[in-house]
């Protein structure tokens, strides 16, 4: 079942007080109940198992979205001295990510957090590969599949950051760009459950340039695709492939409804109370 997702990556912005006036808004928002979902995956599930194994993708990919328009799951990624606080004081339904952690176990690593550390304090989740860090901090494809291996392997789930620069795109290696990412990841993770990939071209992030639907949903289907060859069927149809790059309140709900658009990672618009509508958005 792939339930839709909502992150929001306030990356490195904010003061305590406006932390916490973000997460009041979040925390007065109404979004649909937990409850409903619960109803309808018992209702189908028995669709579910009683597919033959050889079900091809698509039939499979179809009853996995029909279960997933009911409630979101929404995780919000402060930068790290606030995630405590956050933790603290945000609504129970929802969870809090760190924006990064260290490839191994910590140590003299001067100015990083490990993956124990954000265990220690109650951090569920963290964003890994972003592409601020990749280009900026110089991550290879490698060390992401290193980091994501490791914290998946204390029990942290991971939303896994891909995606494309302009350049890349226009020279019409889009594919083989995120394909090598992902075989990065795949190359060191051998369970799938806890991993929510994240397709965030380059281009679009904090540019204002949202990928058109078709362009996201092309991505998304080639993505899930090289997971069934290369990973497996089923990793393939339950993996959250979730889309970032300039998503608003208003560009949402179309991109939403693409079969193999999950949900969101949202930078800027996860600020602002329009991020509410994005978590509606699966509705
Ligand atoms: P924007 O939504 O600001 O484009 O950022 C997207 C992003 O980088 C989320 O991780």
């Amino acid at each position: 079942v792939r339930k839709f997702f909502v992150g929001g990556n306030w990356k490195c912005n904010g003061t305590a007080e406006e932390v916490k006036k973000i997460v009041t808004v979040l925390n007065e928002a109404e979004v649909p109940s937990e409850d409903v979902e619960f109803g309808i995956v018992i209702l189908f599930e028995p669709h579910v198992t009683a597919c033959n194994p050889s079900c091809d993708l698509g039939s499979l990919n179809l009853m996995h979205r029909l279960l997933f328009f009911f409630g979101s799951e929404v995780v919000v990624s402060p930068p790290f001295v606030f995630l405590p606080m956050v933790k603290g004081l945000l609504r129970p339904d929802f969870q809090v990510a760190a924006q990064n952690c260290w490839v191994r176990r910590g140590g003299a690593f001067t100015g990083e957090i490990s993956a124990e550390m954000l265990l220690n304090v109650g951090i569920p989740w963290v964003i890994l590969g972003h592409s601020e860090r990749r280009s900026l901090l110089n991550e290879s494809n490698e060390f992401v599949g290193d980091k994501v291996a490791y914290a998946l392997s204390l029990g942290l789930k991971v939303i896994a950051c891909i995606g494309e620069t302009l350049q890349q795109r226009e020279s019409g290696s889009t594919m083989a760009v995120v394909a090598a990412q992902t075989k990065a990841i795949a190359a060191k993770v051998s369970y799938w459950d806890n991993v929510v990939l994240a397709y965030e071209p380059v281009w679009a992030i904090g540019t204002g340039k949202v990928a058109t639907p078709v362009q996201a949903q092309e991505v998304h289907l080639e993505l899930r695709k090289w997971l069934h060859d290369n990973v497996g069927a089923e990793v393939a149809v339950s993996t959250r492939i979730i889309y970032g790059g300039s998503v608003t309140g208003a560009n949402c709900k179309e991109l939403a409804g693409q079969p193999d658009v999950d949900g969101f990672l949202v930078g800027g618009a996860s600020l602002k109370p329009e991020f509410i509508d994005i978590i509606k958005s699966a509705t």
